[in-house]
């Protein structure tokens, strides 16, 4: 994201109209560009006195830098827990995977109807061959 685009996303930042990966990529530019940095903290400065107003509240006592850096933090709080849940998530979808294929070896079932399980069978095939983790994250992506 250059300095352009950045300030060109303020307001999508500021009503949490971003993905995570756009919004880490945002972060971290801010983290590192006064320029964008001053030009967010105007517009966060803004945005609240603004509600404040609108809500008849002083904001004589809260420090909006502060208040800026703590949502900051729980916003890449936020995106870490969201990933190692996404992770997690995918971890048991395969082991669930690779166990109902086990089952169905075991039980020396007839699987040469069904695709995904062809699949699977061709990625078990492909692990003992290639074990890089390039590989396998291509795997599991053209499994879903
Ligand atoms: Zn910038």
């Amino acid at each position: 994201m250059t300095c352009l685009d950045v300030q060109n996303r303020i307001n999508d930042y500021l009503e949490d109209k971003m993905e995570d990966d756009e919004l880490t990529i945002f972060l971290d530019h801010i983290e590192h560009c006064r320029t964008c940095r001053g030009e967010l903290e105007l517009y966060f400065t803004l945005d609240h006195t603004v509600k404040a107003l609108d809500q008849d509240t002083y904001l004589d006592n809260l420090n909006l830098r502060e208040m800026l850096d703590k949502q900051v933090a729980d916003q890449r709080a936020f995106i870490r827990e969201r990933e190692s849940n996404r992770l997690l998530i995918a971890t048991i979808i395969i082991l669930t995977e690779l166990m109902l294929f086990l089952v169905l070896f075991m039980f020396n079932a007839d699987v040469s109807g069904i695709p995904y399980i062809q699949q699977l069978a061709k990625w078990v095939e492909g692990l003992f061959t290639d074990l890089s983790l390039n590989n396998i994250l291509h795997t599991i992506q053209s499994l879903f």
